[in-house]
């Protein structure tokens, strides 16, 4: 494993970049509320990765960006580069469905064994699935043996989170770490002198576990939330997992409608922020802890270029969300080739753009902040 240099996700994607609002970051692009009405999403409605929406609203933005690529050379075919069987396997499904575009997507995850890749069809696409990130410079061979060629008609989408950046099973634990330190901060600032450590940490890693999921939805704005409630006092860890497991607390809903029944219990300091949360939950706002997130979006440009030129690259690896070289040098070889290249993240909107205020200090857009490529190239 090799450091290559300071860059930015910018280098290869340009502003082709949506996060989880569907608004593009390229003003030249449609925003998900002018693509309602011609890709069929009712109002109020985001598509989540995966649903057969989202897959209609990623390649209609992709049509409009391959006029601005190359006019008058419509999409021919489709490449896909992820993390993720399930919700990128099912994307790459759903965008190609859209487009009609045949193709292939690549999907990695970094382990310590030995294997070859494995290729599966999953809802009718192909799924070219590797345990090494330099296993992209194979599937590139793969996608060619395909009858697919690397050129002005062909797409190439591209996933940032865990992929482009913190490469899963390599550098992913460095966004996880940035995520609890962003609950951690968020309770933390709330709480006040109240705040446990041990306790906050002990709630966050047993609520964390997928025998909870159906209880959090396993969504982080929810666990930061009941992290919250559970340090002001109001529940007993124990006795709140003890209902969750018998099946008389089922999902957040229930539990901060009950929150909100005991008000009066909750410290004076902490009632703004119940009725703002649960006002948000109320509309149906999948990200309602908006101080969370935005708390998400410091501690992770915190974790991007942060080491010293010094620094090793296992401390590099260890401690810094790094740009994926393999995906990076593909990228750049494909954009070269005349590909359109997009990138697609599920990060909320609010945890991947800075605020007016950190704007103004100098502060971007995730994909255009630099951080160190690290990779085998
Ligand atoms: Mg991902």
């Amino acid at each position: 494993m090799k450091r290559y240099g300071r860059t930015t996700v910018h280098e290869f994607l340009g502003d082709f970049v949506v996060y989880r609002g569907l608004v593009p970051l390229d003003e030249r692009l449609p925003p998900l509320d002018e693509v309602r009405r011609e890709t069929n999403v009712p109002e109020g409605i985001i598509p989540r990765k995966g649903d057969p929406a989202y897959g209609r609203v990623i390649a209609h933005v992709l049509q409009r960006a391959q006029e601005l690529n190359v006019p008058g050379a419509p999409i021919e075919r489709l490449m896909y580069i992820g993390d993720t069987r399930m919700s990128d396997g099912n994307a790459f499904a759903a965008i190609g469905r859209a487009g009609r575009w045949p193709g292939t997507a690549f999907i990695a995850s970094e382990t310590e064994k030995a294997g070859r890749p494995e290729i599966v069809e999953q809802r009718n696409a192909k799924l070219y699935l590797a345990n090494r990130w330099s296993a992209i410079a194979e599937f590139e061979g793969f996608f060619l043996k395909q009858g697919l060629s690397i050129d002005e008609r062909t797409a190439i989408v591209v996933d940032l989170d865990k992929t482009t950046l913190g490469a899963r099973g390599r550098n992913d634990h460095v966004i996880n770490q940035a995520r609890v330190e962003a609950v951690r901060r968020t309770v933390e600032n709330l709480l006040g002198a109240e705040f446990d450590q041990a306790s906050f940490q002990i709630a966050y890693d047993r609520l964390n576990r997928s025998e909870f999921h159906p209880f959090t939805a396993d969504n982080q704005d929810y666990l930061a939330y009941i992290c919250l409630v559970l340090g002001a006092g109001l529940y007993e860890l124990d006795a709140l997992l003890e209902r969750v497991r018998a099946g008389q607390m089922r999902t957040f809903r229930q539990f901060i409608a009950e929150v909100d029944e005991r008000t009066c219990d909750l410290p004076a300091s902490l009632r703004e922020i119940h009725e703002r949360i649960y006002g948000r939950v109320q509309e149906g706002d999948p990200t309602p802890f908006k101080a969370f997130r935005r708390n998400e979006y410091i501690t992770t440009v915190d974790r991007m270029g942060c080491l010293g030129d010094d620094a090793s690259v296992e401390e590099l690896l260890a401690e810094e969300i790094l740009i994926t070289q393999e995906v990076r040098e593909a990228a750049l070889r494909w954009k070269a080739a005349g590909a359109l290249l997009f990138g697609l993240s599920d990060k909320p909107d609010e945890a991947s753009m800075p605020g007016q205020e950190l704007a103004l200090q100098g502060y971007h857009s995730i994909h255009r902040m630099e951080t160190d490529a690290v990779g085998s190239g």
